[in-house]
């Protein structure tokens, strides 16, 4: 069996994040002992807790630390104290900086119903049950980052202006990234975009089909990103890799959330580029919940948020499928028990962080 070294930072953060990513932590350490890897992880600040004891959000040692990491696994950052603090000195500002620093281009999004969950989701079971898609979101470029932008003017000539822009070379990267995740998985993509209105969006079709030519193994089709918004309601299995641009993938990701049931299972990453000519690919990986101040320190979240996200950084920035399997299918048998935290709603007393943690391990 081959052995890989996987060099991992872990940002606990804020909230429940320290005590969701030491189950996290705890499950890649038991992947690592049954498939021989040797990980190498190291531990830094961000978010409220970098601001309490260095005074900023994302720390000159932090960045220091994820370039030179393979992977980031963060917990969640957020901290009641500092609603009020200015732009830079909010936790928040720390999760924008570091995907800046790693130039992280495509957010996916991986939505898959569970046996055991589906009568947690707001659809009918039929209409669910067998859900498993991705969703590929374009990350640093569109509307939220084109400029021109601004307020100007007075009374009734007051304007707000944005510019939703993307270059060639922006959506070949991320569109050639959907394309290879499409073929290791089955091989539909679904290019999603407002081409009857958009220019940028007929530049995105025009490029992601010319790209197409080069996965032929891969079936492409588009859609209009109106149209996707009730298609993953009446149809959500008809979906495999879904690519976007950055806006229509914000609200299009939240959607797909929501189909599947407890925000405290779902995962998040974000991949840059592949690291020094080498086969892994430089990744963010978080799960998709907040810092939870309501429930912090009780030992009542649910880790299985960030134990996904930990398989997500096994699969896709070191390539290990295999052991990302391991993990996923340890969870599923985790939720099949009924030992669950108190948000998925257990028949029985719910189990604590901890116990949940613990059981993904013994499953492994
Ligand atoms: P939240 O996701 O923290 O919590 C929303 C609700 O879901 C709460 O009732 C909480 O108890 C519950 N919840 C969340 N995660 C859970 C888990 N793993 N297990 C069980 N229940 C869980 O969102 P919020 O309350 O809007 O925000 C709280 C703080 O988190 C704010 O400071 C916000 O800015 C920050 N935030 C951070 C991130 C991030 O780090 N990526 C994302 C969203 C919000």
């Amino acid at each position: 069996m081959s052995t890989m070294e996987l060099k991992i930072l872990i940002l606990p953060g804020d909230g429940i994040g320290p005590e969701v990513t030491r189950e996290a932590v705890k499950v890649l350490e038991r992947v690592a002992s049954k498939f021989n890897h040797a990980l190498s992880l190291k531990e830094g600040l961000l978010g409220g807790i970098a601001i309490k004891k260095t005074g900023s959000p994302f720390p000159p040692e932090t960045e220091k630390l994820a370039l030179a990491a393979d992977a980031t696994l963060m917990g969640a950052v957020g901290l009641p104290e500092y609603d009020n603090a200015p732009p830079e000195k909010r936790p928040e500002k720390g999760l924008l900086a570091i995907r800046k620093a790693l130039k992280v281009y495509a957010n996916l999004r991986p939505i898959k119903t569970y046996k055991a969950l589906i009568d947690s989701s707001p659809l009918k079971n039929h209409l669910v049950e067998g859900t498993d898609m991705i969703i590929v979101r374009e990350l640093t470029g569109g509307l939220y980052y084109g400029t021109p932008r601004g307020i100007s003017g007075q009374g009734s000539e007051e304007k707000g202006v944005n510019t939703m822009v993307y270059t060639r070379a922006e959506i070949e990267r991320v569109a050639r990234y959907a394309f290879g995740l499409a073929l290791k998985r089955r091989r539909k993509l679904t290019s999603v975009d407002k081409s009857n209105v958009l220019e940028t969006s007929q530049l995105w079709r025009r490029v992601v089909t010319e790209i197409a030519k080069d996965y032929p193994e891969v079936a492409l089709d588009h859609m209009l990103v109106d149209n996707c918004a009730m298609q993953l309601i009446l149809n959500p299995k008809r979906f495999d890799v879904l690519l976007t641009e950055n806006m229509f993938g914000d609200i299009l990701s939240d959607e797909g959330a929501v189909l599947t049931g407890s925000i405290g299972m779902l995962p998040s990453a974000s991949i840059g580029d592949k690291k020094g000519g080498s086969e892994v690919w430089v990744g963010l990986y978080e799960p998709v919940h907040g810092s939870a101040p309501d429930i912090a320190g009780q030992n009542k979240a649910n880790p299985l948020g960030a134990i996904i996200s930990a398989g997500a950084m096994l699969a896709y920035t070191f390539n290990l499928q295999e052991e990302a399997n391991a993990i996923y299918k340890a969870v599923e048998g985790v939720l099949e028990s009924g030992r669950v935290t108190a948000d998925l709603h257990p028949k029985n007393k719910p189990a604590t962080t901890a116990e949940v943690g613990q059981a993904v391990c013994d499953s492994i």
